[in-house]
């Protein structure tokens, strides 16, 4: 049996995988936001609940909103704060008296959609969450592709490429730099965008289906979206080639960036023809806590 966790801000979720993959158990309860210790306690109790109610022990894969430093074996680039520069997989280790890998969460979600999700069967796979945030997960052959200093398919911090004059600097990010990928693509980027263009404040989504109601202002902001988006995809096709881009996330449900993104893409891809396919995630949001499940092969 595989145990998989998904750490989140406000929710711990986790999920006991059979050995064919099927879901077993799945229980979610709240975060102790603010507080490492008492995260770690949560996450070995749900551990235990799960393995009561299967009757089984299972190997432990938990994905986190953040990294375990390459060098230091801490935790960094979390946005749940608390658990910057704690060794959580030691910790966690010892909690629960067997070894367990921490990862990503976009790098789980990418791992859980190329097992046995839209990406399966794919050799490169890219898996892309867009909500608040634009996170990103590159799986090859299977397996996450980590990095020297466990940033792989960190996208959402680039530059958004080809910036146009009124694009730059761009907005202000958290990570104190201006433009990047993440203040143009996330699900607030849009809303404020459509909002600079004199639109009342909404969200994605809303914004979305005023597009499909006809309303040229919300139409206009996504094709402006669909754009940038294809400009910074663009780029890591350039790098990675992917077989597959997997959309996961808030986002994810805009039916119309299936089509147009990739008509879009073409101009800033080094190929005469672009095989990529852009593809919604099959498993929606359990894919982060069965991705945590398949860190162990
Ligand atoms: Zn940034």
């Amino acid at each position: 049996m595989r145990i998989g966790i998904d750490l989140g801000g406000t929710k711990i979720e986790g999920v006991a995988l059979g050995a064919d993959g099927r879901q077993q158990w799945r229980r979610r309860v709240a975060a102790p936001r603010g507080n490492y210790d008492d995260s770690v306690r949560a996450i070995a109790g749900l551990v235990a609940a799960l393995e009561a109610e299967t009757g089984e022990r299972g190997t432990v894969g938990v994905g986190i909103p953040g990294a375990i430093s390459p060098a230091t074996g801490l935790v960094k680039n979390a946005n749940s704060t608390w658990l910057i520069g704690k060794p959580l997989s030691e910790d966690l280790s010892r909690a629960l008296g067997r070894p367990v890998r921490l990862a990503n969460d976009a790098n789980c979600f990418a791992l859980s959609e190329a097992t046995d999700g839209a990406g399966a069967g794919a050799a490169v796979v890219f898996g892309v969450i867009i909500g608040t945030g634009t996170g990103g997960g590159v799986v090859v052959h299977g397996r996450v592709l980590g990095g020297a200093n466990a940033i792989g398919g960190e996208w959402g911090h680039n530059p958004m490429p080809a910036a146009t004059d009124d694009e730059r600097p761009g907005p202000a990010c958290y990570c104190g730099r201006s433009g990047c990928i993440e203040t143009w693509l996330s699900g607030p980027a849009l809303g404020r965008d459509y909002a600079t263009d004199g639109g009342d404040p909404l969200s994605a989504t809303e914004i979305a289906a005023r597009a499909a109601d006809g309303e040229p202002r919300a139409a206009a902001a996504l094709a402006r979206y669909e754009r940038r988006f294809a400009r910074a995809i663009g780029t890591i096709i350039n790098v990675i080639d992917p077989d597959v881009i997997v959309l996961g996330g808030g986002l994810s449900n805009i039916e119309r960036l299936y089509d147009n993104v990739p008509r879009l893409w073409s101009s800033f891809v080094f190929s005469d023809r672009v095989d990529t396919r852009l593809i919604r995630a099959r498993h929606g949001d359990a894919s982060g806590v069965r991705g945590a499940a398949w860190l162990w092969p």
